[in-house]
């Protein structure tokens, strides 16, 4: 089976978020289903960089304006991968979607992307005609909706939604501009609130609609988080469903972890507070192993409710506690968590921005990873905790109530409970923080949570399963 991957972002070429994450790492998981996959990108510096000379294997004389335009097929960074060498569009330094509220011809930049795929899927490449093209978020969203107006014979469809939040919205009066015929400006087309909806076209048009977890792909059917789509996801309710997103257990092994002050296992947990003596001491906290550590690793955005851990900042101390943040994003919320860490030397530390090596030796030194999300999609920081043996507290939403069991009385009789997990409000997190105490110091039931969370399978081995029984639903249906 032929499968091709049309993203804005693929992990190491280029990451501004979870979806990087999960475009980089299916591939490699898809070898053990026997699919072959190739990753279409927009061909930024970085992509063509990593990609070396590569194959010429297509010209444009011009594509959405410019000049001659290519697409050049290689290896980049292990990823198998075909870029859109259109210097107008992509070769800009910085964010792929540029500055602020993003470059002013994203609308065109973006169609590139879906417009290459259909034709690609109608098989433009005979070196590669694939059977499925899987569209991620509104960045390809046109891609269904291509293929359908194009007419003719097409493969099968799939557009996954890995935040509903950005859903890639453009002046209807683009619509010739993109090269679509005027009857697909209607409320059963692409049309969407008077603009051009990107992410609608692709849930409208595709096969199927998958999004990253169960819980997340029934509550965007509501009309509290559906953030506009709901209704539509709703009449499309037998085409969705949800995949859980796995990690990158390479990456992400403490056995080793190059980021570590010492590695460890399930078997071998001792070496862990050597982590957390190392964090502390990296931190500027007191040295204190009795001293429960919560953490948060996070954007700093509404969405994530890092509000609510700084509020919650007194009740972590008032029980013993120590606070190790780190993130960056919202400039209020960045100002808010440097002055905590101003102002409470030794019980809060941590840094403002981003640093993958300090986010591993968190994960192994923190005793609770806290993610009081507003909504989340997946979530992939609780899934590292897990693999870690830091215990996840997190809010029951999403992908959270998915992947984390609650230490209910009943989960820890069963020797099932991994985590804590709370209704997203600052009373519950503070509920929810003194709980965690509470377990802390009940030791046998702690290393019972750790042991459990380690045990957890977080891997891509079931999702990479779970696409490709889906992928083979898809040509059974249309064979
Ligand atoms: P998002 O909604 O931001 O995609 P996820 O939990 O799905 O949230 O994925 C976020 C990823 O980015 C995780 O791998 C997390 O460890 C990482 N991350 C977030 N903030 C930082 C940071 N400041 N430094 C290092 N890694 C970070």
């Amino acid at each position: 089976m032929k499968v091709l991957s049309v993203t804005s972002e693929a992990f190491p070429l280029v990451k501004t978020g979870g979806l990087a994450d999960v475009a980089g790492a299916l591939p490699a998981a898809f070898a053990a289903e026997g699919i072959e996959i190739r990753t279409l990108l927009p061909g930024y510096p970085s992509v063509m960089a990593a990609l070396g000379g590569g194959e010429i294997v297509w010209e444009f004389p011009n594509l959405f304006g410019g000049g001659a335009s290519r697409l050049v097929a290689g290896n980049a960074r292990g990823l198998d991968v075909i870029a859109i060498d259109a210097p107008h569009l992509f070769d800009r330094p910085g964010n792929p979607y540029g500055p602020g509220d993003g470059f002013a011809d994203n609308a065109f930049r973006f169609a590139a992307l879906a417009r290459v795929a259909a034709s690609i899927g109608r098989g433009m490449l005979p070196g590669f005609v694939p059977d499925i093209v899987h569209a991620h978020d509104w960045q390809a969203g046109l891609t269904p909706a291509y293929l359908h107006y194009d007419g003719g014979a097409r493969p099968g469809t799939v557009m996954t939604v890995h935040n509903l939040a950005f859903q890639g919205q453009f002046d209807v009066g683009l619509l010739p501009y993109l090269g679509f015929p005027a009857e697909a400006l209607t409320i059963h087309g692409i049309e969407y609130y008077g603009s051009i909806g990107y992410l609608k076209a692709g849930l409208r048009f595709a096969d199927r609609i998958t999004t990253v977890s169960p819980t997340y792909a029934t509550e965007i059917c509501s009309s509290e988080a559906g953030m506009g789509l709901d209704g539509l996801l709703r009449a499309r309710g037998s085409a969705l469903s949800g995949i859980l997103n796995g990690i990158d257990t390479d990456v992400w092994d403490p056995a080793r972890d190059p980021a570590l002050a010492a590695p460890f296992d399930a078997d071998h947990m001792t070496p862990r507070a050597a982590n957390k003596r190392a964090l502390q001491a990296r931190l500027g906290l007191s040295q204190d192993p009795d001293a429960p550590l919560f953490g948060a690793i996070s954007r700093f955005s509404w969405q994530k409710g890092i509000d609510m851990v700084l509020e919650a900042i007194p009740a972590i101390l008032n029980a013993g506690g120590q606070l190790a943040i780190l993130g960056s994003g919202d400039e209020a919320l960045e100002r808010r968590a440097r002055e905590a860490l101003a102002a409470l030397p030794g019980r809060v530390g941590g840094t403002i921005g981003y640093d993958e090596p300090i986010a591993h030796l968190m994960q192994a030194g923190v005793d609770a990873l806290v993610v009081p999300s507003r909504f989340e999609p997946c979530g992939l920081t609780q899934l590292c905790a897990l693999r870690y043996g830091a215990v996840p507290v997190v809010a029951r939403v999403g992908g959270l109530v998915d992947t984390v069991i609650d230490a209910s009385p009943m989960a820890v009789a069963a020797r099932a409970a991994t985590g804590v997990q709370f209704s997203p409000s600052l009373e519950m997190l503070e509920a929810a923080i003194a709980r965690t105490v509470a377990l802390f110091r009940d030791k046998a039931t702690w290393t019972m949570l750790r042991r459990n969370g380690m045990a957890t399978d977080v891997s891509w081995r079931e999702p990479a399963r779970r696409y490709a029984a889906l992928y083979r639903e898809i040509i059974a249906e249309r064979t």
